[in-house]
């Protein structure tokens, strides 16, 4: 094992390696005709380096110290299983250790085991979302769990969605269905708008769609970091006078930052009268509809037209998993669609590759199945239920007596830098508070925040206790 310090994190050359071996009589596909031990051999010995990797998590940190990288290049000769695992093992010492419970800095939870198993099932099948006659059962699934999961999040009957690889990728897929469907698609003036504390992936899409940067409007959030209302229709009346075109309006369940949740039912109230797409940017927050005792957090989800949910936040679906969902799904071929012409006709609906962005997917879905079948709808909610216990007892552990500026949704997110601290002191307060907290196994991120540095817990990480939460509450309070 090699020596594991909290800080810094190096990185070393890769160490010499013995002459290559090459593959000891064995393949490297496996054999269709009889069942080849070295198969086992290697997939056995990966899952036993995961297994030890996780039990051994709590002992490391959530950040290694030192990177030791194996050799890169392909050497003139395959190597054998052994040493293909030797390099693995290295690589696996110099990763991020999300099962760490001081590992609470961002939206990365560790993964459900049943996902880590749907992941490698789906590699090992290989199949492609792109066309039913290359994925006949797997295209089916996908497309019954985005209907299912469309209506659990309260979207209306006969709604639906593809899965995407990334909230970004959901997100652009909602825009440019927006625009298809409003008939804005060769309009270099329409607007998109949405609250400062949205993603920065809105941005991207805006680039990708060809729009100038000014095509995104970001609106004012009130003092609790939801977009106010008021400015999202004086701004609609503003454009309306200048006969600006509105693609859509996006609204946020649970900002990156502090886990706010726009007013939802106000503002579909704003954008139904009007014939204005609503998309709700629930990448965090739409999870939570999924239990009944936490779908009040995310009131009026169903009323969007479009819907990003990203069950690999919170839920711990291994990545990628993100899902655009729609109130009503035919409009994703409708703007995607070609033809697909190389491909015989899909039995049961749109070809996966006609329903969105991507061509070639891989079974994303089966790893969201398997997961939610793990956890059950009493697992989920039990997953819920621990990451807002866990923000509410950091919350009560820290000062309360306005040393600290808190900025918390009502999600799993907490926010905070000491009252008075901006710009430069606050990013000097931050980053020394942060390396503190890491020589203590604890790990927060620090974000830029309305011009100032905060430091943020995540607290989706069920193996975070009591222990860490005092931990980071003792070291904060020390920092003030
Ligand atoms: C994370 C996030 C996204 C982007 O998701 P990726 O999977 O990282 O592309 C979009 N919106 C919000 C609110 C997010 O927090």
């Amino acid at each position: 094992m090699l020596p594991i310090s909290p800080l810094p994190l190096v990185s070393v050359p890769p160490a010499p390696r013995p002459d290559p071996v090459p593959w000891s009589g064995s393949a490297p596909f496996a054999d269709p005709f009889t069942a080849d031990p070295a198969v086992e051999l290697l997939l056995d010995g990966a899952v036993r380096l995961l297994s030890g990797w996780f039990a051994g998590s709590a002992k490391a940190t959530p950040l290694p110290g030192l990177c030791v990288m194996p050799s890169v290049a392909p050497q003139a000769r395959g190597l054998a299983p052994e040493l293909l695992l030797a390099d693995l093992q290295r690589l696996i010492e110099g990763a991020y250790n999300p099962n760490h419970p001081g590992a609470m800095a961002h939206l990365d939870p560790p993964p459900l085991l049943a996902s880590v198993v749907g992941d490698l099932i789906a590699a090992g099948l290989n199949n492609n979302l792109l066309a039913e006659e290359l994925s006949p059962s797997l295209t089916r699934l996908e497309r019954s769990l985005c209907r299912w999961l469309a209506r659990a999040l309260g979207l209306p009957p006969g709604s639906g969605g593809v899965p995407a690889s990334g909230g970004s990728l959901s997100n652009l897929m909602a825009l440019v269905v927006a625009r298809h469907s409003r008939g804005l698609a060769g309009c270099a003036e329409a607007v998109v708008l949405c609250s400062a504390d949205a993603h920065v992936s809105l941005a991207k899409a805006v680039a990708v769609m060809g729009l100038p940067p000014s095509a995104l409007h970001t609106l004012p959030v009130d003092a609790e970091g939801r977009l106010a209302v008021p400015s999202l229709v004086a701004a609609l009346e503003d454009l309306d006078r200048r006969g600006v075109p509105v693609l859509a309006v996006v609204a946020t369940a649970g900002t990156t930052v502090r886990g706010a949740v726009d007013p939802l039912v106000a503002i579909s109230a704003v954008c139904r009268p009007r014939g204005l797409w609503l998309h709700v940017d629930g990448a965090i927050g739409a999870v939570f509809a999924l239990a009944e005792a936490h779908a009040h957090r995310v009131e009026g989800l169903g009323l969007a037209d479009s819907l990003t949910v990203n069950p690999q936040k919170l839920l711990g679906i291994t990545k990628t998993s993100s899902l655009l969902l729609l109130a009503e799904p035919g409009l994703l071929e409708q703007t995607f669609g070609t033809g697909l012409p190389y491909m015989e006709p899909g039995w049961g609906g749109a070809h996966g590759g006609e329903t969105g962005l991507q061509g070639t997917r891989p079974a994303e879905i089966l790893k969201l199945w398997l997961g939610l079948r793990q956890l059950g709808l009493e697992g989920i909610g039990a997953l819920l239920d621990g990451a807002i216990q866990r923000r509410r007892a950091l919350q009560a552990l820290l000062p309360a007596d306005g040393r600290l500026r808190l900025l918390g949704g009502s999600f799993h997110l907490l926010a905070f830098r000491p009252a008075g601290l901006v710009g430069a002191a606050a990013a000097r307060w931050s980053e020394d508070t942060r390396q503190r907290l890491l020589a203590e196994g604890l790990m927060l991120s620090r974000p830029l925040y309305q011009g100032s540095h905060h430091l943020k817990a995540v607290l989706g990480n069920p193996h975070t206790g009591s222990e860490q939460l005092a931990a980071v509450a003792r070291c904060v309070e020390a920092s003030l």
